[in-house]
């Protein structure tokens, strides 16, 4: 095998080599099935305990009572950003957002296809680098009593920042369901899922595998009236009842998902995940706050632990740093296009000897041209 890299993008992530080797262990012949998961009907007893497994072993991590649903499905996140609407708010109904970074805001530009998004808090005017109140910003508006949902992104995967307690819905706006997009740190940081109605999350960050989306869901919701409108394929309540299989499902990411619920549980749960991704991004960030070469825009409070940001003096020296850091085996440090500088995601799949290596080069990098 030739060397694996550090992979330091933000998504598609870095897995653990175990559920790799697993998978491709199981590649050709998966046990008991005499095919592959990539050729298996979705509709046989193997895949059936795979998918059933995966809920399980993901309702343990999670701790997800039986009130809520879990769903694995397509589209991405970016597809959750209007289905959430469609199943929460009748077209026209007005739904709040903050806006705390990029796909915030691309979350609020889809609710505003569907009824009337309303901003009740940012972080624009301070190019995101810290999480708003609500109330906070030059374009926040009033609460919305009659508002139908709350969403906010609990992890700013482009800009670093991490809401450490979640936002209080005011006591009068009494039909807003409260929406957490956490797509780059399930799994990573403890969440509570009883302060949620519902919680969705993209898998190729923070779980690995691209192509399938969790969303865990509280079921009174589905009872709701949907407007006709809403094509099936973007409602919740038909999936739910077909136990994500309305259609077919992305087989071999759900599968792969489920080999990674299993790597988390083996090494300790959830928990012990964010002690990890707090010890790793605790170094990087010690040692960029020491650093009088590297710097850190986020207020410290709000940083995430899983994708860490900083600038180095100018874009020329970006460059150079990426491009040697590359040469060394850490590859995808670039940062957003939208932010600039660099950016680290320290996902679960990311070993605290990858964060050590990315230091060292960083340090290397800054004697050489400080
Ligand atoms: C990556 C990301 C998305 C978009 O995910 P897709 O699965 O590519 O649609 C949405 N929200 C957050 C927080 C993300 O990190």
């Amino acid at each position: 095998m030739e060397e694996r890299v550090y992979n330091f993008s933000a998504g598609p992530s870095q897995m653990p080599l175990p559920v790799l080797e697993q998978a491709q262990k199981d590649l050709l012949c998966y046990p008991g099935a005499g095919a592959s998961v990539l050729e298996m009907s979705h509709r046989s007893k193997s895949f059936d305990a795979i998918i059933d497994q995966a809920e399980a072993d993901l309702r343990k991590l999670m701790d997800i009572s039986d009130d809520y649903a879990v769903l694995f499905l397509q589209g991405g996140a970016t597809t959750q950003f209007s289905e959430v609407c469609m199943n929460l708010a009748h077209q026209g109904d007005t739904m709040a957002f903050i806006k705390s970074g990029q796909f915030s805001g691309k979350a609020m530009d889809e609710g505003a296809r569907w009824g009337n998004a309303v901003c009740v808090a940012s972080s624009a005017d301070e190019k995101y680098t810290f999480i708003p109140e609500i109330g906070e910003g030059s374009e926040a508006q009033p609460f919305p009593e009659d508002a139908k949902i709350l969403h906010f992104t609990g992890n700013n995967t482009v800009f670093g920042t991490m809401f450490r307690q979640i936002p209080q819905i005011p006591a009068f706006a009494k039909d807003a369901k409260l929406v957490g997009d956490w797509s780059s740190a399930i799994l990573g940081v403890n969440i509570d899922v009883r302060d949620y109605d519902l919680i969705y999350a993209g898998a190729q960050k923070n779980i690995g595998p691209a192509g399938v989306t969790v969303v865990i869901l509280k079921k009174e919701l589905l009872d709701r009236e949907i407007d006709p409108v809403v094509p099936i394929m973007l409602r919740y309540a038909p999936m739910v009842k077909a136990r994500s299989m309305y259609n077919t499902p992305p087989c071999f990411s759900i599968y792969v998902s489920g080999l990674m619920f299993k790597w988390v549980q083996e090494q300790g749960g959830v928990a012990e995940m964010e002690r990890r991704n707090k010890e790793k991004a605790g170094l990087l960030y010690d040692f960029i706050d020491n650093s009088g070469f590297y710097t850190n825009p986020v207020r410290p409070g709000d940083r995430s632990i899983m994708n860490v940001v900083f600038r180095l003096p100018d874009d020329q020296l970006t460059a150079d740093f990426v491009a040697t850091a590359a040469s060394k085996g850490l590859i995808n440090l670039k940062g957003h296009r939208a932010n600039g500088g660099c950016r680290a995601s320290l996902y679960n799949g990311m070993p605290l000897e990858g964060v050590k290596k990315l230091i060292e080069v960083m340090k290397d990098f800054e004697l050489a041209n400080k």
